[in-house]
């Protein structure tokens, strides 16, 4: 059977260097695109290559996969082992990388088979940037079946996975930070936006790759994460898992049955929740839901008669925190009205809020568009099309320079008017509970008290320390975040307030430090994962 290697790009990714890295662009979903304006409070964390995790477990040839190495790190792999497929995972902004891991291929290890995929493949021509045999588009575990010569029709089996690791927050290491399981349930989006990669890369619109048909095999697969990795809430991974509301209901069914109490956190666009009464969310578990806001008047049939800003009142009132997502630089965007469109944005004070920048990527209808109306700039390098840096477009009324003032001015807007995410979501978390405490389900009962436990011994703390490091800055954020301390403390009882008062002193000094020490946040690298099959083999 060949031995196969499945890599993700090489590391540092927080630095400006020659292969595309860039240090406004981290590793790090949150820090990168929610609170990277939220100095010390910014929620600091990592997700492992799920998709690396997925083709690894269901291939049966021997499968190591290598996530995150250095550069070095993966020359010796490859240059001390031998595998028969390297397989180099990135995104679009990875280009630079994926080409040096090519030659680094070709040089090291003349006789592998070289293949790149992940959604670096949607850039045109990719072939001519660099030296590989193949090119994987889109779905990639099939694929790899079909080119080991097994069967790409075989049962999907599910991978354990931690949801995150290395969390730290106001500069401290932070215990439970991969508390949840990832649950891949299926890739792609039927509703197929323009500008959305994901949906594009699994096909479009109507199009979505289903691993986990049945709500029985989502239940098995979570209760296999709850044995083995002794968890009860999942992240699911699914673009958006309320969709099909046949599935989630009988899932809630079997939930029922088996006396589960899980917590979800999911990906849904609006019109997919307005299926649902807002207590069949409860019964579900659903306590985080990111949400595509995009923008008034933005035209996507998924927010059609929707008021985003009352659905998102009603889901943080019965406990379910919203990550609004917005974009910033549609076409109907001018510098005119474009503080009237944050404004708005801002007045959801969802417990979290994404603002990406209006962003035609390869292999996406909006790309394909600006491409065919020669709106493309050429002079963007692939490393820096990622919605955070600056237009890649010829935007009918607002410059490359003025799309990131505006992108950079939404995050503090944010931040400003609603305070850092971190109380906003401990915020939504109290109503859970109270809410819930006493709710006729034991199962949601069951899951507020547990995580009652939880803000006992940390949350507090957390807050005391916002409340203390704002209080020179800005008094009225320390008053909210006062008032929700005291009263967690009373109505949480027990050790509460004495953990607020010893932890907390700790949390601000650290927060104090490491804003002196970094002001734009510490540069922080995921670590190396090596993961080996039973036989891995020696080169001889
Ligand atoms: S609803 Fe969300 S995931 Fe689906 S196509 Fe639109 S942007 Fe993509």
């Amino acid at each position: 059977m060949p031995n196969v290697l499945l890599t993700s790009v090489f590391k540092p990714f927080a630095v400006d260097d020659g292969f595309g890295s860039r240090t406004i662009n981290p590793a790090e979903l949150y820090h990168n695109q929610v609170t990277r304006e939220q100095g010390p409070f910014s929620l600091r964390l990592f997700h492992r290559s799920w998709g690396l995790m997925l083709l690894q477990h269901n291939v049966t040839s021997p499968c190591t996969v290598l996530d995150f190495p250095t550069r070095d790190r993966f020359i010796r792999e490859i240059s001390t082992r031998h595998y028969d497929v390297i397989g180099i995972s990135g995104i679009v902004v990875n280009a630079g990388k994926v080409r040096e891991m090519c030659g680094l291929a070709r040089r090291h290890s003349p006789r592998s088979t070289v293949v790149v995929g992940g959604h670096v493949s949607a850039i045109p021509g990719l072939e001519r940037l660099l030296d590989a045999d193949h090119i994987a588009r889109g779905e990639g575990v099939g694929w790899l079946r079909e080119h080991l010569g097994e069967d790409p029709d075989a049962p999907i089996r599910h991978p354990r996975i931690r949801s995150s690791f290395g969390f730290r927050l106001m500069g401290l290491p932070i215990s439970g930070g991969g508390s949840s399981a990832t649950i891949i349930p299926s890739v792609g989006c039927p509703l197929g936006c323009n500008f959305c990669t994901t949906s594009a890369f699994f096909g479009g619109k109507g199009k979505i790759v289903v691993y986990l048909e049945t709500a029985q095999q989502i239940f098995d697969a979570m209760a296999d994460a709850e044995r083995t990795l002794g968890v009860s809430s999942f992240f699911i991974m699914d673009e958006n898992f309320l969709l099909f509301k046949k599935r989630a209901l009988e899932l809630l069914d079997l939930m029922k049955r088996h006396g589960k109490s899980w917590a979800f956190y999911v990906f849904s666009s609006a019109n997919a929740i307005r299926q649902y009464d807002i207590e069949q969310l409860v019964d579900l578990g659903i306590e985080w839901i990111w949400l595509g806001l995009e923008g008034e008047a933005s035209g996507y049939r998924k927010l059609n008669g929707t008021d985003t800003l009352a659905l998102t009142r009603t889901l943080q009132a019965h406990g379910i925190a919203v990550l609004g997502s917005t974009i910033i630089g549609l076409e109907q965007h001018t510098p005119d009205n474009i503080d009237a469109h944050i404004d708005r944005a801002v007045a959801h004070d969802a417990a979290f809020h994404q603002f990406m920048l209006y962003t035609p990527m390869p292999g996406t209808e909006l790309y394909r568009n600006m491409s065919s109306a020669g709106r493309l700039d050429p002079s963007v390098a692939l490393a820096d099309m990622h919605g955070q840096a600056g237009f890649n477009f010829h935007h009918p009324a607002i410059t490359r320079a003025e799309s990131k003032i505006f992108l950079d001015r939404a995050f503090r807007r944010d931040h400003d008017a609603n305070g850092p995410s971190l109380y906003r979501l401990t915020r939504v978390m109290f109503d859970r509970w109270k809410r819930g405490r006493d709710h006729r389900d034991r199962r949601v009962r069951a899951r507020v008290c547990r995580e009652a436990s939880e803000m006992r011994r940390g949350h507090t703390a957390a807050l005391w320390a916002m409340e203390h490091y704002l209080e020179g800055t800005d008094r009225d954020t320390a008053a909210r975040i006062r008032g929700l301390r005291r009263e967690m403390e009373r109505e949480l009882g027990g050790v509460t307030a004495s953990v607020s008062r010893t932890l907390g002193p700790v949390m601000l000094w650290s927060a104090r430090r490491d804003m002196r020490r970094y002001p734009r946040g510490k540069p922080l690298e995921p670590r190396t994962f090596i993961d080996r099959p039973a036989r891995a083999t020696q080169r001889p």
